[in-house]
């Protein structure tokens, strides 16, 4: 009679000590999900700013590279402009010199040195006509480029103040976090820790234990069946998904811990 009450006060002790095991690891997986939730969201905001950074750089290129074409086009009109002031003083040079021919041959020949002189005004004119609309163009693109910086670069400061404002938060709550993990850790017996640690490692959304949902493994959807279903709602023992190997609890065990 004695060894019986014995064995049944030893079972109870099991039995609880399981539950409480379940208990804390889920305490310890919850705060490691939180944990994992922030360092995604910090790892993503930097990366969000760096995105704007690169689009501003980019449009900073093609205001640059505009501005060089405006200064190029420039240059080719002052060329022009040059091109028609050489001629001019030629042709006032010429019309000089007419005065003084003294034969149709050399009239002749000066005429023609004048009607060249003059063409090469009219096409320095139209090619400093063409160069003026194409600058107005340029132009055109230029302020659009200024105006797309100029919000891009508003988007930038205030998206760089909210972010650094979000680090700053996150980095206290993740310090909050770090130490009630650390804390929970302590508790849970280091087999099991060995194994969670393990399985968290194995998968990228660091889910090592996971409640029974609509019959299946919350972490693989494989469905578990009706007998095992049981088993993990009795809390006698640690039952592991037979496809994914997560620690299966039951979601009644997973909803009483709270962080
Ligand atoms: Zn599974």
């Amino acid at each position: 009679m004695g060894l019986l009450s014995t064995n049944i006060t030893m079972a109870a002790v099991k039995d609880f000590s399981v539950q409480e095991k379940l208990s804390s690891l889920i305490y310890l997986q919850k705060i490691d999900s939180k944990l994992d939730e922030i360092r995604i969201l910090k790892g993503e905001l930097p990366m969000e700013v760096a995105d704007l950074e690169d689009e501003l750089q980019g449009l900073q290129n093609r205001r640059t590279r505009v501005e060089e074409e405006i200064n190029g086009i420039t240059d080719f009109i002052e060329g022009k402009k040059t091109l028609i002031k050489d001629s001019e003083e030629l042709l006032a040079r010429y019309e000089k010199q007419s005065d003084n021919v003294k034969n149709s041959r050399e009239f002749e020949a000066l005429n023609k040195e004048i009607e060249m002189q003059q063409l090469e005004i009219k096409l320095a004119e139209k090619h400093i006509k063409d160069a003026t609309l194409e600058i107005g163009e340029k132009a055109k693109k230029l302020e659009a480029a200024s105006k797309a910086i100029a919000i891009k670069e508003t988007l930038l400061s205030t998206k760089k103040g909210e972010l650094e404002k979000i680090i700053v938060d996150t980095e206290k709550e993740e310090t909050h976090f770090l130490a009630l993990s650390n804390n929970a850790r302590g508790k849970v017996e280091s087999r099991l820790l060995t194994s969670y640690e393990r399985i968290r490692k194995n998968y990228r959304n660091g889910l090592a234990v996971v409640a029974v949902l609509r019959e299946a493994c919350g972490g693989c959807f494989n469905a578990v069946p009706p007998q095992r279903q049981s088993e993990i709602k009795q809390h006698k023992k640690l039952i592991v998904c037979e496809n994914c190997g997560r620690i299966l609890i039951d979601e009644e065990l997973s909803d009483t811990v709270t962080i």
